[in-house]
């Protein structure tokens, strides 16, 4: 009798080898039903099978089954998602798709199976040396404030710095809200802000703030680099709130960058190695909840239960997952005091603040948070809360994504827009760092009077401390 062919005995070798690999088991969970493709940004807007979800997968199991090999076409489809994960939300089955994703792209990136550009380098070297580096993120921030100062801005909006220099950094400067000096971007500018009988203790180990009376809770705060160098006062505003809701807040100096970017960019190691500092720096066990302001760095920390699932750390890292919380969360669940102020439209102060609510992808998809920033808003006195259509589709920040893949962004963003303009707030809320940079670009290129706030701004003009009740933030 003949043998066999090869082929028909021998299974097809994975492509993917042994480390961190996509599961087998997750990736066959998939039932092809289709639903998901409507929900997916890339496939409406290109209408192929290789840009939806369902047909991503295919690619991802072509890759752990040997039926293909990587190519530039494969890669191109991988990197046109925007990881929203808005595809799991309507997934009947369960994929898990994020973690799909990542796993891939840390296969492929780890391997050098995608194609080299100067940005992607330029990409790494920042995430592996500037991104983890509390120091360094604040030295880029001076720089970039010092770009701010107006002869330089003006410089960089020329046509001659647009001939000169590549498009994503022209997008970037342009993005980059007005940048604080260092000393108003630390926390303990939070301390005369606190409410009356609250106090801020400084140690070694960490800020703590003490609320007035006993406290109702111990929650941890995690910080965020880019919301520490960007969005500063919504930090200070957040530790704040929870300080008035009742809770002891500690903020650890050890915590560092939750590892966002590096997962989605496939520097998975780099992201487990940020992961492991964060698990021990938040590793005692009498805190009831770790609280972010920023929707996509709280995504990741609640996905590192999975990151280090297969080490030493993987109990204390899944206890870490389980207790963190977004922001509004916490205020929702501890309670705040009724707000001493009604909020006025700016546009006529007779009248009440017109707010619409977008929801941040990785807090609505990858979190599950959706009611409580809502509830918060309605509570608040001269809060007008109205519906924004299609809130949850994504705006097209994506994290680096609007500098990566600008069309793409762009498209989402338009869309985003129209919804805004249909519905005329004064304010949309988005506590998310990407969402408010990538729709403040847009709405201010497009003319529109409609200020995005996080919801820490909001909340926070609503018990305002003194400065605040001067000058609030546009
Ligand atoms: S994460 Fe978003 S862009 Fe990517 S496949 Fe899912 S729905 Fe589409
Ligand atoms: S909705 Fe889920 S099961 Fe259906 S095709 Fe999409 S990923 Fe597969």
């Amino acid at each position: 009798m003949s043998a066999q062919p090869e082929s028909v005995t021998t299974p097809a070798r994975s492509w993917f080898d042994s480390e961190d690999a996509p599961g087998r088991r997750d990736l066959e969970t998939c039932i092809h039903c289709g639903l998901c493709l409507t929900a997916c940004p890339t496939y409406r807007e290109l209408k192929i099978e290789p840009d939806s979800p369902r047909g991503r997968l295919y690619l991802m199991r072509g890759l752990n089954e040997g039926r293909i090999a990587p190519s530039d076409p494969l890669v191109e489809h991988l990197d046109n998602c925007l990881g929203c994960r808005a595809c799991e939300t309507v997934c009947p089955a369960g994929v898990p798709y994020g973690r799909l994703l990542e796993e891939t792209r840390g296969q492929l990136d780890r391997r050098r199976a995608t194609r080299e550009t100067p940005m992607r380098a330029l990409g790494r070297w920042t995430l592996r040396h500037v991104v983890p580096r509390r120091e360094r993120m604040h030295v880029i921030a001076d720089l970039l404030r010092l770009g701010q100062w107006s002869p330089i801005a003006a410089l960089m909006r020329s046509d001659w710095a647009r001939r000169l220099l590549p498009p994503f950094a022209i997008q970037g400067f342009a993005m980059t809200p007005p940048l604080e000096p260092r000393d108003a971007r630390s926390l303990e500018r939070v301390a005369p802000r606190l409410p009356a009988g609250a106090r801020m203790e400084a140690t070694e180990a960490a800020l703590v703030f003490l609320p007035a009376g006993t406290a109702k809770t111990r929650v941890w705060f995690f910080t965020s680099c880019v919301m520490e160098v960007m969005f500063p006062r919504v930090n200070h505003e957040a530790v704040r709130l929870l300080v008035l809701a009742g809770c002891r807040v500690e903020v650890p100096r050890a915590q560092t960058c939750c590892g966002a970017l590096h997962a989605h960019a496939g520097l998975r190691r780099e992201a487990r190695v940020l992961a492991r500092t964060n698990v021990a720096a938040f590793a005692d066990a009498g805190y009831d909840f770790v609280v972010h302001d920023s929707a996509g760095c709280g995504a990741t920390l609640r996905e590192c239960g999975h990151l280090l699932d297969d080490g030493p750390d993987a109990e204390r890292a899944a206890r870490f997952a389980a207790i963190t919380r977004d922001l509004s969360q916490v205020l929702a669940a501890v309670g705040l005091p009724d707000a001493p102020a009604s909020l006025r439209s700016p546009r006529d102060p007779s009248r009440p603040l017109r707010v619409a609510y977008h929801d941040p992808c990785h807090l609505a998809h990858g979190q599950g948070v959706r009611a409580e920033p809502r509830a918060l808003l309605r509570r608040l006195p001269g809060a007008d809360v109205v519906d924004l259509a299609n809130a949850d589709w994504c705006c097209g920040s994506a994290g680096v994504y609007n500098l990566t893949h600008p069309v793409m962004a762009d498209a989402q963003l338009e869309k985003k827009l129209d919804t805004v303009e249909r519905a005329a707030p004064d304010v949309v809320v988005a506590s998310n760092p990407g969402c408010l940079l990538h729709m403040r670009r847009g709405a201010a290129a497009r003319g529109l009077d409609v200020r995005m706030a996080h919801i820490a701004e909001v909340l926070g003009e609503a018990y305002p401390a003194p400065e605040m009740a001067r000058a609030p933030a546009r």
